[in-house]
């Protein structure tokens, strides 16, 4: 089983600042961890390499400073790494970002492309049904479980908020999965040692068939028209209440709202 694992390095921050004029993100300065569901993402990949076989291969799109979480992953036990930096794809968006991400992972054959569900930081959830658009391919969003593969068939359990559904999924796919579907292992210093200096793969715009026109701001259409930080108001005075009064006030509150206590 081939597998190409999506990840992103976020930033290790709640604070963060947004520049007024592009719209994006400060990330210059933050410090840096890998995102959490793409840590799943790579244990689950560990996981079905143990049961089927197979290879991974991490792919980042990202500045180089993400060769450092690349290192880490090999320590996890990835087989292959590939870093997408380039000065063209500053300012991409969730469309453009997929695009690139598409174009990288077409020059391989994977059986199954996994991505976490959402980035702690831009947050959307876009970036894995976006590539597996652009790259033609089925994808099962929210993944809690992969229950088998079998001839080509991937059976997967998604949590649609209020149900679980069983899919069958033909092969070649993609999946985002949630943070249920595997618990990353811890690494180990044997390994940090043995694999954190494998080689990297870097690949440029050159390297890739995009145009222009499609990747960085120019190929973005998201357009941020305004941003700001949402204050906090209190309407109602402070009270001092004791459990009781607390509860009561609460549940006449709700009944002043209409609802049922
Ligand atoms: C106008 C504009 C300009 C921007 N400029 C920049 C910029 O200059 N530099 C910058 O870093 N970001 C920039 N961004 C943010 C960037 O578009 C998003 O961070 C990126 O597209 C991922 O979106 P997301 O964070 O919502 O990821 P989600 O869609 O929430 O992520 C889901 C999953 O997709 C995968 N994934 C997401 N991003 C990557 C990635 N980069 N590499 C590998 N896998 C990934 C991961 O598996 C992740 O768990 C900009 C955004 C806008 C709107």
């Amino acid at each position: 089983m081939n597998i190409a694992v999506l990840v992103k390095q976020v930033p290790d921050t709640t604070e963060i600042k947004i520049d007024k004029e592009t719209g994006a993100l400060i990330r210059k300065g933050i410090p840096t961890i890998t995102n959490p569901d793409d840590l799943t993402g790579v244990e689950l990949a560990l996981q079905l390499k143990e049961t089927y076989g197979g290879n991974i291969h991490a792919f980042t799109m990202g500045p180089s400073s993400a060769k450092n979480m690349l290192r880490e992953l090999y320590a996890r036990g990835i087989d292959e790494a590939t870093l997408l930096s380039d000065k063209a794809f500053a300012g991409s968006d969730t469309w453009a970002t997929s695009h690139i991400l598409a174009s990288a992972l077409k020059k391989h054959a994977f059986d199954l492309v996994i991505a976490g569900r959402q980035a702690i930081d831009g947050d959307t959830a876009q970036v894995g049904p976006q590539v597996a658009e652009f790259l033609k391919i089925p994808h099962v969003s929210y993944v809690d479980r992969v229950i088998d593969y079998n001839d080509g068939m991937l059976k997967v359990k998604k949590n649609e908020e209020h149900r679980m559904l069983t899919l069958n999924l033909p092969t070649p796919a993609l999946i985002t999965v949630l943070d249920e579907a595997a618990k990353p292992r811890y690494m180990n210093m044997f390994d940090i040692f043995r694999r954190s200096h494998l080689p990297l793969n870097q690949l440029t715009c050159d390297d890739l068939d995009v145009s222009l026109a499609d990747i960085g701001i120019k190929g973005s259409p998201t357009k941020v028209k305004k941003t700001f930080n949402k204050s906090a108001t209190q309407k109602q005075p402070k009270q001092t209440l004791n459990p009781e009064q607390a509860a009561r006030t609460i549940l006449d509150f709700i009944e002043a709202k209409g609802g049922q206590s």
